[in-house]
């Protein structure tokens, strides 16, 4: 009799929760999207924000219930509260070129076009953009006030003169997960291969859990930008294009991370839709991509490996997931290893009692969790070696993807005995160091190219997210 009144009181306070989020919600927002694009300037060393523009985006497809940001992911955070009683309306963790260029140390300034979107509000807000500090405390860096009556606030709304498609539509975007594609490097005559192209990765993401279980709570739309010649701008190889919306391989002279800069096009092509999340579609064979938190993520179609190229690099954007692999070459180092990383799948392990996913680790299971790594790290490093001639040498894609092959085959081979193979634990190796960071499990899509799977920690952190989007 008690648990049943707990529960109707529970009950009968979420619903008050909930009705007062709604009313928040319609107090202070109308039904549109405020889209600020400004930029992001700065060296190693510092950073500098200025206004570009403050448009309408149209309706708001995230969560009218769900409007403050608890996960405390990303390197920045933004804010925005009511000028009159300094209230907190809405906020957002995020990532952004800018963050990772930093961390590459360039010795000269960078610019970087970046846009925040959050709901029309109706009086004056401030928004103030939060970053990191050394031990991972967000602290605030800019702040602009900005009155949507003002004459630089442009209310009109975009008439998009592109062609746009549904492939999934589940219900009202308030309460659904909207993901946008765009694809790059289709000419109009390729228009039948992107969408192909689209289902059959949208396909994919839907195989693989949490995603699977919850594919009610999304909506997948895509839109047409078709460009005057096949492919994409590639400097490594030496082929370069211009294309709509500019992506390139190479960013930050990595041969596979494919990024583009140039943010206010993408943006312009994407509020052709409501959008939660965005991803492009890269009409090439090269195998490449790039995810980056709250921004886009990317993926060349037609690799051997694209499927998996794109739930990995979603993983990336859409649920801050860090990157659970350290033996490949890349283009920069994160933090130092003397604080806990933000990221929800990896861990320094500083407090072992306090493990973020220590609710998910079985009793009697060993922390840190022995996994056979010096093996593993002789056999891979030997991999990114080989990888790295065939690289120099411009081989066929072909080659590449049967290397890969060989590293997926062995790989499996060594973790198939592993005791703790199908046990969250803490295993050392991850975020691209090869010692003092923790990965939640053996495996996980963040890690090899293995098998489509998110390890508990992972899998976990993509729910938190869709619960934020379709609540
Ligand atoms: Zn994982």
């Amino acid at each position: 009799m008690k648990k049943i009144s707990i529960l109707f009181l529970a009950l009968g306070m979420s619903f008050l929760l909930r009705a007062q989020q709604n009313d928040d919600y319609t107090k202070y927002f109308t039904g549109e999207t405020m889209r600020v694009d400004y930029f992001h300037t700065g060296t190693a060393t510092e950073e500098h924000f200025s206004l570009d523009r403050i448009l309408n985006d149209g309706v708001w497809a995230g969560s009218k219930t769900v409007l403050l940001d608890r996960l405390n992911r990303g390197l920045y955070f933004v804010k925005i509260t009511d000028t009159l009683t300094n209230s907190l309306l809405y906020s957002r963790g995020f990532a952004s070129i800018f963050g990772e260029w930093q961390s590459i140390g360039d010795p000269d300034w960078g610019t970087f076009h970046e846009s925040l979107r959050f709901p029309w509000p109706k009086l004056p807000v401030k928004l103030t953009i939060e970053k990191r500090d050394a031990k991972n405390n967000f602290v605030a860096i800019w702040s602009t006030v900005i009155d949507p009556t003002s004459r630089i606030v442009n209310p009109s709304v975009l008439s998009s003169p592109y062609k746009t498609f549904p492939y999934i539509v589940n219900g009202n975007s308030d309460k659904h997960v909207d993901i946008v594609i765009l694809g790059d490097g289709y000419t109009a005559a390729e228009m039948p291969k992107f969408h192909k192209d689209v289902a059959a990765l949208t396909d994919e993401l839907f195989t693989v859990e949490p995603f699977k279980s919850r594919k009610a709570d999304f909506n997948v739309r895509a839109v047409e930008t078709p460009s005057a010649g096949s492919g994409v701008n590639k400097p490594h190889p030496g082929v370069f294009s211009r294309t709509p919306l500019s992506l390139s391989y190479g960013a930050f002279d990595s041969e596979r991370y494919a990024l583009s800069y140039d943010n206010r096009s993408i943006r312009d092509v994407a509020a052709s839709v409501p959008y939660d999340y965005m991803f492009i579609l890269i009409n090439e064979r090269t195998y490449g991509g790039g995810g980056i938190f709250n921004l886009y993520s990317t993926v060349a179609a037609d690799n051997k490996f694209s499927r998996y190229i794109f739930v990995h690099e979603f993983g990336h954007s859409f649920a801050a997931l860090a990157d659970e692999y350290y033996t490949s070459d890349v283009a920069y180092q994160s933090i130092a290893i003397t604080v806990e990383p933000w990221e929800p799948n990896v861990t320094a392990l500083l407090d072992p009692a306090g493990l973020k996913w220590k609710d998910l680790v079985k009793p009697g299971t060993p922390i840190p969790t022995p996994w056979g790594k010096t093996e593993f790290d002789n056999f891979s490093y030997g991999i990114q070696k080989e990888r790295r001639a065939l690289r120099a040498a411009n081989v066929p894609e072909t080659e590449m993807e049967n290397l890969f092959e060989r590293e997926k085959k062995i790989s499996l081979e060594m973790f198939d005995s592993n005791k703790y193979k199908e046990d969250a634990g803490a295993f050392e190796g991850g975020n691209y160091f090869q010692f003092g960071i923790y990965r939640s499990a053996l495996d996980c899509i963040m890690f090899t190219r293995n098998r489509q799977a998110f390890c508990p920690a992972c899998t976990r952190a993509i729910s938190e997210v869709i619960d934020m989007y379709s609540k």
